[in-house]
């Protein structure tokens, strides 16, 4: 299962060119010493990220105190917000691991990202009370409970509760950082008329550990490699100091939302930076923070890409003569399009060739064609190898040692190769045993993982009789 290699020859690529690529190859590679030595560092943060003293890991409990049983019953609504969407769903969990749903998308228009609080859950209160109308004629008998999926780093001491550390994935709407979300979706609900309440505050990759472990008792983790990153896992509090004032039992689950997008954020040379991962930070919205995911998560991917590629023409190497004005211009170029190069079957590189002009406006031979796409295997494989080196440290910290990981997420679902350049690197840091970590497609996390722990979080306020 190891990843295939391009079978194109080199042997064209004129000596300039391909000093070029071998530069490359060495600033993008995280060869199996460098990954174990990075996996060694990312268990101690990890540790540490659950004292009181803390990590640049935030290792934020989120009061999901356990896994389902499969019989959790009832229906309940669930509400994704990502970049792009809106969707809200109404879940019938039916036991047996069954569940029915019923859902509708709502588009987000990109300026709600860079609004204010009022703006972004006026808009949320609204897409909700739409999809009351719709399914339930805007009249609802019992009170409907709802898991809101908010995959932003949010501080909680209760599970209906969060305050916003920071926002990531380009996120900049004014007055929610360092404010409790919740009241601020409630005073929204409340404003517009809408009977719904909330119930579980949930992280995504919280969402994707629950819903695949309903369906896959098996699951102890669950990640998400998309536009952001981040995994999630079960701990026992005993092994939690910052929640030791809780007095909970010392064996009482508590899943973990790590953020390590966040990782070395404070210590950057931990990661195996490049010039352009310190452009990237520098230039973002909030310099200085998640250092981690800006190297590996698809909303910065094809940045990564671009300003090698511009490097390389500003140094006189590559689309010589050319106006590269595409190039100049920050966030042009989408995952997507490494996607395409990184999947072109052809051994002229035509498809490359094609998808630079189309999509760039450059044009491109076929010996420059081979380094462009030598730079997207770089970026892809660094992504993937990065990635499967934080799974492998949360099950070195957590004593996994067989099991499944629930993933989720545009690079996870669409880039290619990434699973198996993943699986690659779990076997450069456990060898054979890598395999018995196995990264397979999440369970519906933001959905049905949402109904699920707002399902829990009922369940145990009856039977505490509160
Ligand atoms: C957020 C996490 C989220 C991840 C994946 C990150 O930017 O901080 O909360 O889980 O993206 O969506
Ligand atoms: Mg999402």
């Amino acid at each position: 299962t190891n990843p295939p290699r391009r079978k194109g020859s080199m042997a064209d690529v004129p000596k300039d060119l391909m000093d070029c690529i071998t530069d490359l190859e060495k600033l993008f590679t995280v060869d199996k010493q460098r990954i174990n030595e990075l996996c060694d560092e990312f268990v101690k943060e990890f540790e540490k990220g659950l004292t009181e003293e803390g990590s640049s890991i935030p290792q934020l409990p989120t009061w999901v105190l356990g896994f389902p049983n499969g019989e959790e019953k009832g229906t309940y609504l669930a509400l994704d917000m990502g970049g792009t969407n809106l969707r809200v769903c109404e879940i019938t969990l039916m036991g047996h691991g069954k569940f029915d749903i019923l859902q509708s998308k709502y588009r987000m228009d990109p300026s709600v990202k860079t609004s204010t609080a009022e703006e972004l859950f006026g808009y949320i209160a609204d897409c909700l009370k739409q999809f009351v109308h719709d399914h339930h004629e805007g009249v609802v008998k019992e009170e409907l409970h709802l898991g809101f999926t908010f995959s932003y780093p949010c501080d909680q001491h209760a599970i209906d509760h969060g305050i916003l550390q920071r926002w990531t994935k380009g996120f900049d709407v004014k007055g929610v950082e360092g404010v409790d979300v919740v009241p601020l979706f409630e005073a929204a609900l409340k404003e517009k008329g809408v009977p719904i309440k909330l119930t579980a505050l949930i992280n995504d990759t919280t969402g994707a550990l629950i819903a695949s472990n309903y369906a896959h008792p098996d699951t102890k983790m669950g990640v998400i490699f998309g536009t952001g990153c981040n995994a999630a896992y079960m701990e026992v509090a005993e092994n939690i100091p910052k929640v030791a004032k809780h007095n909970l039992p010392p064996d009482t689950p508590m899943a973990i939302n790590c953020e390590w997008g966040a990782a070395f954020s404070d210590r950057p040379d931990v990661l195996p930076r490049t010039k352009y991962d310190v452009i990237i930070d520098k230039e973002s919205p909030r310099p200085g923070q998640q250092a981690f995911e800006k190297m590996i998560a698809g909303l910065y991917l094809g940045e990564v890409f671009r300003l090698a590629l511009l490097d390389l023409h500003q140094q006189g190497h590559i689309f010589l003569g050319q106006s590269v004005a595409k190039l100049q211009t920050s966030y042009t170029i989408d995952t997507e399009i490494l996607s395409l190069i990184e999947l072109d079957p052809f051994e002229n590189l035509r498809e490359t060739i094609d998808v630079l002009e189309t999509k760039l406006g450059i044009q491109c031979n076929e010996q420059e064609a081979k380094l462009v796409r030598r730079l997207a295997e770089l970026i892809g494989t660094r992504s993937a190898r990065l990635s499967a080196c934080g799974v492998a440290a949360i099950a070195k910290k957590a004593g996994l040692t067989k099991c499944k990981v629930g993933a989720d997420g545009s690079v996870f679902n669409l880039y290619p190769h990434f699973k198996a350049r993943g699986a690659e690197a779990l076997r450069d840091i456990f060898g054979d045993a890598g395999d018995d970590i196995d990264i397979v497609h999440a369970e519906d996390g933001s959905g049905v993982g949402a109904a699920l722990i707002a399902a829990l979080t009922l369940e145990r306020v009856k039977a505490a009789g509160l």
